[in-house]
């Protein structure tokens, strides 16, 4: 099987196994792990930030941020289609009983007038916006990739208004490979940031925040009052570590896959994609002309050995990922070119 549903489902290889099995652990809760200390030390270099916190999730990375930067009652601006609207299961509401404003992007890219125009006045009638968040490389979008002169402008307006801002990177080093912009110069323009350890990067668990220490310290108590205050978990912090060390660089390998795909797909007269518009390991693609539904193709791909995702009406997302080769892209073109050209 050829699983292209996500970069979620990679395996932890073999020696990232064995660097988990070899891991120093403590009680992290009482700050005693050392290898999650190193891993969050790592971290906040890398992002060139004061200090990070290692967290179970991207979802409890972002809530936990969320209700870092607001209060009962705020507004928080955010993009329509983006994970913290359509995939968090209405935790911003639930958890920090915020209210989330969506504004439209351009494949999931923000642009400064409708962001300007989502902000409220003040004034008694209106909610108070606090905070713009971001989402690089935009999922719903295809992988795509905020260009650095759009984030400054965003962010720096944002900051005169008084906005805290928060980016969900769960893919940021995607972004980093593709346009050779630094993690930390991503990282300058916000005040939290979170990026996922279990997509590309290939780890089993975790995802990381990081933002200045007096912020990572309210961090610390909310992550115990969300009840994600772990105590060994150095044996996953170690899988991170590992990540961090072996895996980005790579990523290279998976946006030029996703490239070779989506070039064989527009080869298939049934498909509309565009090669152009795949800037790292995520193909959007349309089937336009079936007598079947999208529940009856992906069932038809699977009956032939590749997992896809539907992303709505005859609308597909495949992303690659490390464990998926060349070869493995070459076969899943061939299956999805026979299914759709029966
Ligand atoms: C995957 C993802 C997350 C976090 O998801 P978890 O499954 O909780 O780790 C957050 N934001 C985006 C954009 C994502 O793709």
């Amino acid at each position: 099987m050829i699983d292209l549903r996500s970069d979620t489902v990679t395996q932890p290889s073999q020696a990232m196994r064995e660097a988990m099995a070899r891991a120093e652990v403590g009680d992290d809760v009482y700050g005693e792990d050392p290898t999650v200390n190193r891993l969050q030390t790592t971290a906040a270099q890398l992002l060139g930030k004061e200090a990070a916190l290692f967290v179970p999730t991207g979802v409890m990375a972002n809530q936990l941020s969320i209700r870092l930067h607001t209060r009962p009652g705020d507004e928080v601006i955010v993009e329509s289609s983006s994970h913290l609207i359509r995939y968090e299961g209405g935790s911003a509401s639930a958890l920090s009983q915020v209210q989330l404003s969506c504004v439209s992007g351009d494949r999931g890219l923000l642009s400064l007038k409708p962001v300007q125009a989502a902000l409220r006045p003040k004034d008694v009638h209106n909610p108070p916006t606090t905070l713009l968040c971001l989402e690089q490389t935009h999922n719903v979008g295809g992988g795509t990739v905020y260009p650095l002169e759009t984030i400054k402008g965003l962010t720096s307006w944002a900051r005169e208004n008084g906005l805290a801002l928060h980016l969900d990177g769960a893919r940021l080093f995607n972004a980093v490979v593709a346009s050779g912009i630094s993690a930390a110069e991503y990282a300058s323009h916000f005040d939290t940031v979170c990026f996922c350890l279990s997509k590309g990067l290939g780890a089993p668990v975790g995802s990381m925040i990081v933002s200045t220490q007096d912020n990572i310290d309210k961090l610390r108590r909310l992550r115990k009052m969300f009840g994600g205050g772990m105590r060994q978990a150095g044996i996953l912090a170690a899988a991170g570590l590992y990540a961090l060390e072996h895996n980005i660089s790579r990523l290279k390998e998976d946006h030029d896959n996703a490239k070779n795909l989506a070039l064989h797909l527009q080869q298939i007269p049934t498909v509309f994609v565009d090669p152009d518009r795949v800037d790292t390991n995520i193909v959007v693609f349309e089937v336009v002309r079936s007598e079947h539904s999208t529940a009856e193709l992906l069932q038809a791909f699977k009956e032939s050995g590749v997992l896809l995702n539907a992303m709505g009406e005859r609308m597909f997302r495949a992303v690659t990922h490390l464990d998926v080769d060349g070869a493995d892209i070459e076969k899943a073109a061939h299956v999805l070119g026979s299914v759709l050209t029966v």
